[in-house]
């Protein structure tokens, strides 16, 4: 019997047991997770925490590099990386640095320092946009882009993939199932009329794309370069290339969000892969895991804008403002710390060593997959790997709606946070930074067989 025809029942067994294993070997925990909830909405200081599939989270002690220790003594290597916030490696010693240095010298003050000029240039040579905004968020991020879009086009709607995920952006957050456009993985509508903002269609779908962007009334594209958010969706080749002809075609803004496919490289998929984009947003990692996004326009949009809201010397008169979110962008502290990462972090060295350890982990997980005729998958993009219970990538949201296996899914990640690996609740995606070591990725390999091992006994 193959992996993929494991019996639901089973495979609920498998999970009661590996969460009873973990609340045996988590009392501290699970005893601080019970504290937890009588203060906190949905149990942690962040409602994400909850998900993961142990039954509760562990609680971190400290993390350094690329391992967490938990409050039960527990070390983990860590592939979640706080879901890429935490792509430059816990405290890394650069960002710390620059960071104390900043918090003893002023942290917020509605005042630009001079590495900002250090961080405006680099951004540019790194991504090739002219001129640059910072936010507390990607998904601040991505709302700027979609605000300016709007403003500069006059029109309403925004168009995303089906299976994309952009951060809480009421606009991105509808997809396709069975032929119908609903609201993405149970998100509440909250109220909202998501056919007036936005528009969806099947990823890698020029011709659906076509139509949809025919009406002259969508502002902007919001996408990513390929799909992370639903396992991961390749992007097919020539789809790029007609999504730039398209929207320019039809005066829509291309808004490429790069927040977790900056995994490529130094300037993300975009520079890699000599992509074209209106504005491009990014976030979580590129202040070392200060809170920020950014996002870059081109000469064609700033000027859009300025003719909108121009830069006037305020002793003319007040300009207005932009009705961007963020008393607290941009601060020095956001900014010493971004230097940091830019300069000594996220460097191309780096880089290489983190997608030559993406690529370690993949191929060994190839492997193990191959000899035991397993109908699985993974996927990468540069520093960033993603284990998928499907036999083949997805082409599109569909795809996924169709084969993918949340059970398998939930189950394996409840078994590697009983064997000291932590992968990010919401999908099976691996992700390096500059400290992981390839002992590191040689002891995911050791532990995914061992799982391979348990679900082929279960299953024959
Ligand atoms: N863009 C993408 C592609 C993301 O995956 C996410 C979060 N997972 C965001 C934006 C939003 O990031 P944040 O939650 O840090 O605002």
């Amino acid at each position: 019997m193959a992996a993929n025809d494991l019996q639901q029942s089973t495979i609920e067994h498998l999970l009661d047991r590996e969460q009873a294993r973990f609340l045996d070997t988590h009392p501290r925990s699970k005893a601080a997770w019970e504290e937890g909830k009588k203060r906190f909405l949905y149990g942690g200081p962040s409602h994400w925490m909850r998900r993961w599939a142990g039954g509760f989270p562990v609680y971190a002690a400290s993390a350094r590099g690329a391992h967490i220790r938990d409050i039960d003594g527990h070390d983990y290597v860590d592939f979640a990386l706080g879901d890429t916030g935490g792509m430059c490696g816990h405290a890394p010693e650069a960002a710390t640095r620059a960071a104390l240095h900043q918090l003893q010298n002023g942290t917020t003050m509605m005042l630009p320092t001079e590495d900002s000029l250090w961080v405006g240039e680099e951004l540019t040579r790194r991504f090739g946009l002219p001129y640059w905004t910072l936010t507390t968020s990607a998904t601040d991020a991505n709302r700027g882009a979609i605000r300016i879009a709007r403003m500069i086009t006059g029109r309403d709607k925004v168009l995303v993939f089906s299976g994309c995920y952009h951060g809480g952006v009421e606009e991105a957050h509808v997809e396709i199932r069975d032929g119908r456009v609903g609201m993405r993985n149970m998100i509440h509508p909250n109220g909202v009329d998501h056919s007036a903002v936005s528009r969806v269609v099947e990823f890698n779908d020029a011709a659906a794309l076509e139509e949809a962007l025919s009406h002259g009334d969508v502002a902007c594209v919001l996408t990513e370069p390929l799909m992370t958010n639903f396992g991961m969706i390749p992007v097919a080749d020539g789809f790029h290339a007609a999504l730039r002809e398209i929207t320019r075609r039809t005066g829509a803004v291309l808004v490429i969000d790069e927040t977790h496919t900056i995994s490529s490289g130094p300037g993300g998929y975009t520079a890699l892969h000599g992509l074209e984009p209106d504005i491009l947003v990014a976030g979580k990692a590129i202040a070392g895991g200060i809170p920020a996004g950014i996002f870059g326009v081109s000469r064609e949009i700033a000027e859009r804008l300025w003719n909108i809201v121009p830069m006037v010397n305020p002793r003319v008169r007040q300009s207005a403002h932009l009705g961007i979110g963020g008393t607290l962008a941009g601060n020095a502290l956001t900014i010493a710390t971004m230097r940091a990462v830019l300069e000594e972090v996220l460097t191309p060295p780096n880089f290489e060593r983190m997608i030559e350890n993406a690529s370690r982990l993949a191929e060994a997980a190839r492997g193990i997959i191959s000899e035991n005729k397993l109908p699985w998958h993974v996927t990468q993009v540069g520093a960033r790997a993603e284990l998928m219970f499907m036999s083949n990538p997805p082409r599109n949201g569909a795809d996924v709606i169709a084969g993918r296996r949340g059970d398998l899914e939930t189950l394996l990640h409840a078994f590697y946070m009983n064997e000291g690996i932590l992968v990010t609740p919401f999908h099976t995606m691996f992700l390096m930074c500059p400290a992981t070591s390839a002992a590191d990725v040689d002891s995911h390999t050791e532990v995914f067989s061992r799982f391979v091992d348990l679900v082929r006994g279960a299953g024959v």
